[in-house]
């Protein structure tokens, strides 16, 4: 059923804190947590505790999607990167560079971000 914790998702496991993660901050339907190989200063993910393989198939529900986007906000602001600005990126697609099947935005400031992105 669409939402339900997948046995083989890395990201579900780090919403049941089952694989440990650098957490900055949790709400009832989100986590955000430091990405592992960080791209930039600020570099922090930011899923919703439900399964939903991207970001198109959560708007399925769209309170959580926007769970998911305000979460993203907060910690730009808790960072202090909303000046001069930040990046919020959801790769969908293994072309695209999707490699966790588990939506989650990547939340990227603290340096200059170039446009068109590579
Ligand atoms: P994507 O390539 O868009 O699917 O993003 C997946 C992101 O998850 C990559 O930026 C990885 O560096 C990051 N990542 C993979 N494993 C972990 C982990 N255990 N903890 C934190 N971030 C991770
Ligand atoms: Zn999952």
């Amino acid at each position: 059923m669409a939402g339900e914790p997948q046995a083989d998702c890395l990201f579900c496991k780090i919403a049941s804190g089952e694989v440990p993660a650098t957490v900055v901050r949790e709400t009832a339907t989100t986590v955000a947590f430091r990405d592992i190989n960080p791209q930039a200063p600020t570099h922090v993910l930011v899923i919703p505790r439900a399964h939903y393989p991207d970001a198109a198939s959560l708007a399925a529900e769209p309170a959580l999607l926007a769970d998911v986007i305000r979460e993203a906000g907060e910690v730009a602001a808790d960072e202090k990167v909303v000046a001069p600005g930040y990046r919020i990126v959801f790769n969908t697609g293994a072309g695209a560079g999707q490699t966790v099947f588990h939506a989650h935005a990547h939340l990227i400031g603290g340096r200059g971000l170039e446009w068109p992105p590579g």
